[in-house]
């Protein structure tokens, strides 16, 4: 019998005439092989080992059996790269995600956020080639235009934001001479996170939700409401620790500022107990925000 080679990639396609094709699961693969040969062989593995590095070739014998007779059928496997997975680690980018804010914290988490996204499409030949960091946010050069995108809009869903994707000419392609078009994605998100108090419009907010409509909780009026990122003109209140004064006729704190005792605008959830420290945000007067 003829031996089998086999050329497969580690997400599960194999070299097929020149085309990469699924496969289920190599065994499976060999089976089919042979039986291509001789359709009714029993096909018994007494070993199978599968090359792991790039490149590496392993050569397996396996018996086949038909007509009351064993062959030995020699097996090569072939680690290869199929045409996606061979962008991986190149310069090769369709689209540039740029992600910006101006809180340190944010920027962290969106950019774990996307690297287990992108790590979940390995199999569909998505990867990020490039990471540039810069002050307040990072380049992200990702190898497919669409996901990219896609994942503009997953971002903004998240921690809220605003995403806007635009074309770009870039180059005309060695191999094809076409023109090769690149895709930028301007991300901005919030300065803010869940449980930061803002000032918007004059009011005291505590961001209670982030996505596509920021969740706000006004703390004078002691009422919710949400706003498109989008319409948002806010400045963060920085949060100071303080401790109650006075809880008769009025709840009072000492205002960290001029260290008056001062009424309190909002009504906490809990009533504090007097000496109790808090954290308060202070803006035409104090409020007790935890
Ligand atoms: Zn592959």
């Amino acid at each position: 019998m003829k031996p089998v080679n086999i050329t497969f990639c580690s997400c599960n396609k194999y070299l097929e005439k020149n085309q990469w094709k699924t496969y289920k699961t190599l065994k499976d693969l060999v089976v089919k092989k042979i039986r291509k040969q001789v359709p009714k062989a029993k096909v018994t593995f007494i070993h199978f080992h599968v090359p792991e590095n790039h490149k590496e070739k392993i050569t397996n014998d396996v018996l086949a059996e038909f007509k009351n007779r064993e062959h030995v059928v020699e097996v090569v496997l072939k680690h290869g790269k199929c045409t996606m997975c061979s962008k991986e680690g190149t310069d090769y980018f369709e689209a540039v995600l740029q992600v910006r804010s101006t809180n340190y914290k944010v920027l962290e988490e969106s950019i774990e956020f996307l690297k287990r996204k992108v790590d979940n499409l390995r199999q569909k030949g998505v990867f990020i080639n490039k990471v540039q960091r810069f002050e307040h946010g990072y380049d992200l050069y990702i190898t497919n235009k669409r996901v990219t995108q896609a994942l503009g809009r997953e971002l903004c869903d998240t921690f809220g934001g605003l995403s806007r994707a635009s074309p770009h000419l870039q180059t005309k392609s060695r191999q094809t001479s076409k023109n090769v078009y690149r895709v930028n994605v301007m991300v901005k998100l919030p300065g803010f996170v869940k449980g930061d108090i803002i000032l918007a419009n004059d009011k005291v907010l505590r961001v209670d939700k982030l996505g596509k409509k920021i969740k706000l909780f006004d703390l004078r009026r002691n009422s919710s409401l949400s706003v498109d990122y989008s319409k948002l003109q806010y400045h963060i209140l920085k949060k100071h620790s303080t401790y109650v004064s006075r809880l008769y006729p009025a709840l009072e704190v000492i205002n960290p500022y001029d260290y008056q005792s001062s009424m309190v605008k909002n009504k906490p959830a809990e009533r504090p107990e007097l000496g109790q420290e808090v954290n308060v945000v202070v803006h035409k007067g104090v409020y007790i925000v935890d």
